[in-house]
């Protein structure tokens, strides 16, 4: 497509955006780009790309052309103005932080998010003299007071995992903006096809590629998503953007790059320095995989609702915290966040407790075992005592993953067949 093709759908976007054929050999499916280095036309050229004066690929830990056109697809599909993959998603929230913090600053954030979020940001940011600090997002009030002059932005997940939360994004960016600070949201568990956050005002958006992205739980894999729409002058809260960047020779980013400041800063400097760069194999993974991701959303949030229904009318389950029933507390958050339906990852909690549920992940036959999510096949998980093992009690009910629970990604296969098989397992769970 050319650069200034009229707004397409979604459906188009997701096969297009970014790609065009090869200008080298006419390949109509984006090449796999393996090649560490590209050619400089002549000395004149290598400088001005590496005085940033001219974009071009330099060396793959920066940029890369395939990685490149996944950049730019997911970037569209949020309604961002750039974006920088990493190598998974976890690297993708340290990039995300990086140009906004520093020793001393905090990031405030939701309890309910994925349980190796609360261990990367209540432990290991420690280690570079950054902190987290938790709130409960329904409560608006604790959410303002616990940001302070060393907050630099606010994180949260749009639809959190496991517990089958949907976080008023529209409220947080609020809460964000007053502070004049960036809301960075998690869309990992909606993907865009679900949920657009910089439409309900969030500024950055961070995914797991390794997901849904993907969906066919091949590559681990991650992106940052700039919405260009931070004013990062407007304070001196954000210096590696606003003021000279001693670690690009004085650089001001935002005065030179305007909207597209935070997105150069994450490849000049973030995977400059860091390193935590995508490989071309594992963006073609992704791009295969996006290609197909509101026809696999469709199907994952139809056979989602359907399980979660049966599931809550059996007499053997206790509770299911699916958004998508009637009964959650956050049903009525979905017309507004997102409205094509609330996923497909979502928690049940059986008779029997922790014992029950140990069972019941030994007894499936067609539900995998692993500690995985947004695949194709249908997942399950006994939280507690795997992804969510090193948090205390009291963070495993916070975050949704209590011990009488298990998790469930649910698949695109036949939901009569998952509901079969929940059901032989149940029985012997629950004998
Ligand atoms: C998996 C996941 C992550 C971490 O991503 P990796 O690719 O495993 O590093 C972060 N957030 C959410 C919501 C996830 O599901």
């Amino acid at each position: 497509m050319s650069d200034d093709a009229p707004t397409y759908g979604f459906d188009t976007l997701q096969v297009h955006a970014g790609s065009r054929p090869d200008p080298a050999t006419g390949a109509r499916q984006t090449p796999i780009y393996q090649s560490t280095a590209y050619v400089f036309r002549d000395a004149e050229h290598a400088a001005a790309l590496f005085n940033l004066q001219e974009v071009g690929f330099i060396y793959s830990r920066l940029t890369n052309p395939t990685v490149a056109v996944l950049q730019e697809r997911i970037a569209t599909l949020e309604g961002g103005v750039g974006a920088v993959c990493c190598s998974s998603g976890h690297a993708a929230q340290i990039m995300a932080l990086f140009p906004l913090m520093g020793p001393g600053r905090n990031v405030v954030a939701s309890t309910r998010l994925y349980g190796g979020t609360v261990t990367q940001f209540g432990q290991t940011i420690k280690r570079f003299g950054w902190s987290a600090t938790f709130v409960d997002t329904d409560d608006l009030d604790a959410v303002r007071a616990a940001i302070d002059d060393d907050t630099r932005a606010l994180f949260c997940e749009s639809i959190a995992n496991p517990g089958g939360y949907i976080t008023d994004i529209d409220a947080m960016a609020k809460i964000a903006q007053e502070a004049g600070i960036p809301l960075i949201v998690d869309n990992t568990s909606a993907t865009p096809y679900l949920c657009r956050p910089f439409e309900h005002g969030a500024s950055l958006i961070v995914h797991s590629t390794t997901k849904y992205l993907t969906g066919n739980g091949t590559v681990t894999g991650g992106c940052v998503v700039d919405s260009g729409t931070f004013d990062w002058s407007a304070s001196d809260k954000f210096p590696s953007l606003s003021a000279p960047e001693p670690a690009y020779h004085g650089l001001k980013f935002h005065e030179t790059f305007g909207p597209l400041a935070y997105t150069f800063h994450g490849i000049a400097i973030g995977l400059r320095d860091l390193g935590m760069t995508m490989n071309p194999q594992a963006a073609h993974y992704t791009l295969l995989g996006i290609e197909t991701l509101s026809l696999r959303m469709e199907r994952h949030v139809a056979n989602a609702r359907k399980v979660a229904k049966w599931l809550e009318d059996d007499p053997r389950v206790e509770s299911v915290t699916y958004a998508g029933l009637p009964s959650s507390p956050y049903y009525s958050r979905i017309e507004k966040i997102c409205p094509r339906g609330a996923g497909a990852l979502f928690t049940f909690a059986i008779k029997g407790g922790y014992e029950a549920c140990v069972k019941l992940v030994d007894a499936v036959e067609i539900f995998s075992h692993v500690a995985n999510l947004g695949d194709t096949r249908s997942l399950i998980i006994h939280s507690a005592s795997t992804t969510h093992r090193q948090l205390t009690e009291d963070q495993q009910k916070a975050a949704g993953a209590a011990p009488n629970m298990v998790r469930l990604s649910i698949g695109i296969e036949d939901a009569d067949d998952l509901i079969a098989d929940l059901d032989q397992a149940l029985s012997k769970a629950t004998a």
